[in-house]
């Protein structure tokens, strides 16, 4: 299985690839939303756990792009947001996004929600400790 992380922040990818990769995963990474619809395009990963604030292109963006593109559309992409208010599940439902994991994350519950994910559940309740 092929997991996309799209993150700018060094030390939250450094988490991601680790918690990812140790569970099995094949871990590809992308900095910005750019990058992240060339390499959705190119890899077809099986999830992308994306980041909202992103340089060049946010997350809302670029999952907006990913889901337009009929090729695309039916890869499963999850937010992971500090910022999860109603306005917000409002936009992120509206840009397509397929749910969202609340940051920061719970590394307990993490392998759980991104297998419930990847067999194309619905959105886990994000749930903090
Ligand atoms: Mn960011």
């Amino acid at each position: 299985m092929k997991i996309l992380v799209v993150e700018d922040d060094t030390e939250n990818m450094e988490l991601f690839r680790d918690l990812l990769r140790s569970q099995g995963y094949t871990v590809l990474e992308a900095r910005n939303g750019l990058d992240a619809i060339d390499m959705v395009w190119r890899e077809r990963p099986n999830l992308v756990i994306m980041d909202i604030q992103l340089p060049f292109m946010d997350g809302l963006e670029a999952t907006r792009r990913i889901k337009e593109n009929p090729s695309t559309k039916d890869i499963t992409i999850v937010a992971v947001t500090a910022y999860a208010m109603k306005g917000d599940m409002e936009r992120f439902i509206k840009a397509g996004l397929d749910g969202y994991i609340a940051k920061p994350i719970n590394i307990k519950e993490f392998k759980t929600v991104i297998a419930r994910f990847l067999k194309g559940g619905v959105n886990p309740a994000p749930s903090r400790e």
